[in-house]
């Protein structure tokens, strides 16, 4: 099996992009493709693909089901990508449920938790979440009769101490926020907001979709009762993910999906749950793909999070460097001097030119960033803007990368002057 990138690379990537086989493919031609698109979706080392391969070819049956050979080597590769998985959070397997994603294990969590909720009582979010760790809190509380109370961010997007102190008090049931935003790249101070909600006798989700790829994440460490990643976001394959619960909070979580594999016994007007992490796997399991996800966990501790930290950190400076010192540039979060921790995503606009043109004219360079509000709407509205453009980093990136991705911002700008200029003549 080909190991991942662990070398860096002569251009300056942590991981060569040439491991990668879709990046490999697309810097065949001239003025190859900079993927600056990674908080979306990460591309996949070959080691990852290989994984998924390999267990269709050798292992595939349904895990936990068959008392045959196949079943029990398929349930065996589950069970061991359970393990990687956990200990590259810092959990223990029996923490951690696969599940399709971020979103898919923030709805678990909020219909699992909603039985907590009374009138009156209140759930507290960031301005900063994602859709997925807003909506189902908003359907939820609404159910209940409860209330979402909204921890506001400073100008460089974290949330302060006085904004925790305010929004946890005495009604707060569950708080729920993002560790890393996916808009603006900000670390959130999470032990604090864990030590606050825990004084307060309510739960933390933690939404890592971003950390997990960016950050060294230590989930026992944190002090999390729960938490949500997704494992294409971290080199691993669409469909995958994870939902942690601490062993001592599992029991408060009932089950939204119900069905095959999580009851211990099924009477004719009744049934009886399996524990954690069972009675959240309902239905055949995405087995390939916790492979995969295992895979690319394994793939990063080689790399080493925090060099894989260090490194989306820099490129991050450096894009924000060079946008600052754009006049026709607008950053958004962390300037590039800042002293607060950040990953490799950069939140910016082209002034006088709509996010989504601004995009466009950076794939005509070969340039690929997402424009829009990035499923965070209350935040970009918070920012001023309608839609921002979101620059996101890899192990592949390199600061060559990084490089031309600010001449293609310059060129969007002249681009739009020139469309200007022509449409008055
Ligand atoms: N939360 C955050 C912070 C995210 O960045 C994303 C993905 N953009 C999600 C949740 C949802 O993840 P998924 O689409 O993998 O379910």
């Amino acid at each position: 099996m080909t190991q991942g990138g662990a070398h860096p690379s002569p251009s300056g990537a942590l991981a060569p992009p040439e491991g990668f086989p879709l990046l490999a493919h697309e810097a065949a031609g001239e003025g190859g493709l900079v993927y600056l698109d990674s908080a979306a979706t990460t591309q996949k080392p070959a080691c990852v693909l290989e994984a998924v391969d390999a267990f269709y070819r050798t292992n595939n049956a349904n895990p936990h089901r068959g008392a045959h050979r196949l079943g029990g080597a398929a349930t065996e590769a589950l069970e061991a990508a359970r393990r990687d998985v956990a200990r590259f959070v810092g959990a223990d397997a029996d923490e951690v449920a696969f599940t399709s994603g971020t979103t898919c294990a923030l709805n678990q969590l909020a219909y699992g938790l909603a039985g907590l909720l009374r009138p009156g009582d209140e759930v507290a979010v960031s301005l900063l979440e994602h859709h997925s760790n807003l909506v189902p809190w908003l359907t939820v509380a609404k159910l209940a009769g409860a209330k979402v109370r909204y921890l506001v961010p400073d100008r460089q997007g974290r949330v302060p101490d006085g904004e925790i102190d305010r929004a946890v008090g005495s009604r707060t049931r569950i708080v729920a926020v993002s560790h890393v935003s996916n808009v603006l790249g900000c670390v959130q101070p999470v032990e604090r907001i864990v030590r606050a909600a825990h004084d307060a006798g309510a739960f933390v989700v933690l939404d890592c979709a971003q950390s997990v790829a960016h950050l060294p994440v230590d989930l026992h460490a944190l002090g999390a009762d729960f938490a949500a990643f997704s494992g294409h976001k971290m080199y691993g394959p669409m469909g995958t993910g994870a939902l942690y619960a601490r062993r001592g909070a599992a029991s408060a979580l009932g089950p939204l999906l119900r069905g095959g594999g999580m009851v211990e016994a099924v009477f004719e007007q009744g049934f009886t749950f399996k524990g954690f992490p069972a009675v959240l796997e309902a239905g055949t399991p995405n087995a390939a793909g916790a492979v995969g996800m295992a895979a690319a966990a394994r793939f990063l501790e080689a790399l080493d999070m925090e060099a894989v930290h260090a490194h989306g950190e820099a490129l991050a400076r450096r894009m924000a460097a060079g946008l600052a010192a754009m006049p026709s540039a607008r950053l958004y979060g962390p300037g590039p001097d800042g002293a607060e921790e950040r990953c490799g995503i950069v939140a910016f606009n082209v002034r006088g030119v709509g996010a989504d043109l601004a995009a466009r004219a950076l794939d005509r360079r070969n340039v690929a960033v997402r424009a829009g509000a990035h499923c965070a709407q209350p935040l970009v509205r918070h920012l001023g803007a309608e839609a921002v453009c979101r620059a996101s980093t890899g192990v592949y990136t390199s600061e060559r990368d990084v490089d031309r991705s600010l001449g293609a911002v310059e060129a969007a700008r002249q681009d739009a002057a020139n469309l200007m200029t022509s449409a008055m003549l």
